[in-house]
């Protein structure tokens, strides 16, 4: 049974990290979204809050599961056997910090880990969490962005009427 894990911070998932989501669901047997905690992020939704929101957002993708890590992605992958690790690439601004990763884990893990990139698709190319936020926080309109209960979950964050 072939198994990839997503890794991220999904401080709250957008429709980018869906389309990711459900193309990775498409190639491998087994999805595991692991929500981590990115330490030079701070995180708007509670880790907690971060797998409820992405166990409903993936509800109708039977062959993916959400959970949460607290420490390093190659000991989590190890523990759950898993070698191969998914990431989105949005644009070549990605790519440093993406590679940097992918080659930090692999030389941790022993190479045991290896990191597949699925390029995004072209519509939400410019999409991100913080964008995301940042939108909401003004009140401005989410709903290309987030599954539409994110949107309301965002604005009751920041207090703003959907
Ligand atoms: P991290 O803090 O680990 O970068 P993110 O939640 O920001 O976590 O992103 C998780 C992964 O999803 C990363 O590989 C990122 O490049 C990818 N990603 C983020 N937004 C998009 C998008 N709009 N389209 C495709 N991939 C994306």
């Amino acid at each position: 049974m072939s198994k990839a894990i997503y890794p991220g911070s999904f401080d709250p998932v957008t429709l980018g990290h869906m389309d990711v989501i459900r193309r990775a669901a498409g190639i491998f047997d087994e999805v595991v979204i692991c929500v981590l905690n990115n330490v030079n992020k701070s995180a708007l939704f509670s880790v907690q809050d971060r797998v409820k929101i992405l166990q409903e957002a993936t509800k109708d993708i039977e062959n993916v599961v959400v959970e949460s890590y607290s420490g390093l992605l190659t000991q989590y992958a190890k523990e759950k056997h898993i070698h191969v690790v998914v990431r989105g690439l949005r644009a070549v601004t990605d790519f440093e910090y993406e590679l940097q990763n992918a080659q930090t884990n692999r030389k941790l893990s022993g190479g045991y880990l290896d990191t597949m990139f699925l390029t995004t698709s072209l519509e939400y190319a410019y999409l991100s969490s913080s964008t995301v936020k940042e939108i909401a926080s003004f009140g401005g309109d989410v709903s290309d962005c987030v599954p539409d209960f994110v949107a309301n979950l965002l604005y009751e964050k920041y207090n703003k009427k959907s």
